[in-house]
């Protein structure tokens, strides 16, 4: 076995130098850094040229991280659509393509210029914040073929870190368990419910998940983590789960620390959260879009919208990184709708409805007195509380920390709440 006797798990960094900067100096960094790459895609990539003049901007007048709001934020269905008009990549690459090494096709379809030499520090950053140590033999389950995610990114990252690859790829689930089994391999790559597949399968197999299998640590993705899915695999296998986030177009954008407080953004990246109606920024705290910049000279993607909501705090972390994180993903854009100018977003609502397990069913309904926005937040009890007002009082701060607007909660009687009614009903007019 190579190198397999991997001990020390405890907080680590990939580029420590980077990962602790004082805030002054990261944001010096990332102003320098976008100063560098916006030069460098006015002069090389022809899309990015053509929306700077569009709107009259020079790169002159990018100057901080501030600035970028002045810039249009390009939007998933526009890539496509240059693309299809301009193939294969609508002008967004920043090297001729005889330089690239490989081209992958995402889902849309979408083409993505992959570098002969991979730079990109999140993944591996993540991977590095979670446990994952050189030497460890990590099974890649991210899919291989066409799309950019398991050989570019991951598989790239895990040989930055020095770790050992088994690039098994999707499905065959018997076959990953005999692998994990025969190679003892430490680390998993892949989804989360694909773990939880291949662990079920393993105890069918009569194998003892503990002994049998040598798992220790795990980077899931692509997929939404429900905190009771991650305790139950890591209590199953014995290992530490943590999960990354990121775009096929962009990379990594966020990863969670030891710590699982939040998505640290790498360093090689600038997010921004923004109120998608308008493209500019929101005050920390507050939920948006996220907005993404790299700092790729192969595909130099300047504020690129994710469509995906979530809200960026900059609070100290005790891992020691000093990158704003992103608090988690609340989900899509076009799913949102805004109360008193903030979006809320069906999976809060669930989340707060998570909190209290007295709750059998609620929907959220939104209403205007006054010109002003209400929310109320109708519940169906499963059965009598013994202290309603307490109750309600415990709902309502639970809706003003996850949602960050205030809500009333009214009880309604069982069966009250139409079944099949929507989460969140929009019930405001605006004569
Ligand atoms: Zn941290």
């Amino acid at each position: 076995m190579p190198r397999s006797q991997v001990a020390d798990r405890g907080p680590g960094f990939f580029k420590k130098n980077l990962e602790i900067l004082p805030h002054k100096k990261r944001l010096d960094y990332l102003n320098q850094k976008l100063r560098g790459i916006v030069q460098y895609a006015y002069k090389h990539s022809a899309a990015f040229k053509k929306k700077m003049d569009s709107v009259g901007l020079k790169p002159k007048d990018i100057q901080t991280t501030r600035d970028l709001e002045k810039i249009p934020i390009t939007k998933k269905t526009e890539l496509m659509e240059l693309q299809r008009k301009n193939p294969p990549f609508g002008g967004f690459e920043g090297v001729p393509i005889a330089e690239l090494r490989r081209i992958y096709v995402s889902p849309g379809p979408i083409h993505e210029p992959g570098e002969a030499n991979y730079h990109e520090l999140g993944w591996a950053q993540g991977m590095v914040a979670a446990g994952f140590r050189p030497g460890d033999v990590a099974i890649n389950t991210f899919s291989y073929h066409m799309v950019p995610f398991a050989l570019q990114m991951i598989d790239n990252s895990l040989h930055q870190i020095g770790c050992v690859t088994i690039p098994s790829g999707v499905g065959n689930t018997e076959q990953q368990v005999n692998i994990l089994k025969a190679l003892k391999a430490t680390a998993y790559c892949g989804t989360a419910s694909f773990l939880l597949n291949i662990a079920e399968k393993a105890e069918e197999m009569g194998l003892d998940l503990r002994k049998d299998l040598n798992l220790k640590v795990g980077c899931v993705a692509t997929e939404m983590l429900p905190e009771s899915l991650r305790s139950r695999l890591e209590e199953k296998l014995g290992m530490v789960i943590r999960q990354g986030y990121g775009t096929a177009d962009i990379g990594c954008l966020g990863y969670e620390c030891i710590r699982k407080n939040g998505m640290h953004v790498p360093d090689d990246k600038i997010v921004e959260i923004v109120d998608p109606n308008t493209g500019k920024q929101v005050e920390h705290g507050k939920p948006g879009e996220i907005v993404a910049t790299t700092f790729d000279k192969v595909y130099p993607l300047i504020r690129f919208g994710t469509g995906d909501l979530s809200i960026l705090t900059e609070t100290a972390c005790p891992c020691g990184r000093t990158s704003p994180r992103l608090e988690k993903i609340l989900g899509r854009v076009d799913q949102a709708t805004k109360v008193r100018g903030l979006f809320i977003h069906p999976g809060q609502t669930d989340e707060v409805a998570s909190k209290h397990p007295q709750i059998s069913r609620y929907r959220v309904v939104l209403t205007r007195k006054e010109h002003k926005d209400e929310m109320t937040f109708q519940v169906e009890l499963k059965e009598e509380v013994s202290q309603p007002e307490k109750l309600k009082s415990e709902i309502e701060q639970s809706i003003r920390n996850v949602m960050k607007v205030r809500g009333e909660v009214q009880f309604v009687l069982e069966g009250a709440i139409p079944t099949g009614a929507h989460k969140i009903e929009d019930r405001r007019t605006w004569e």
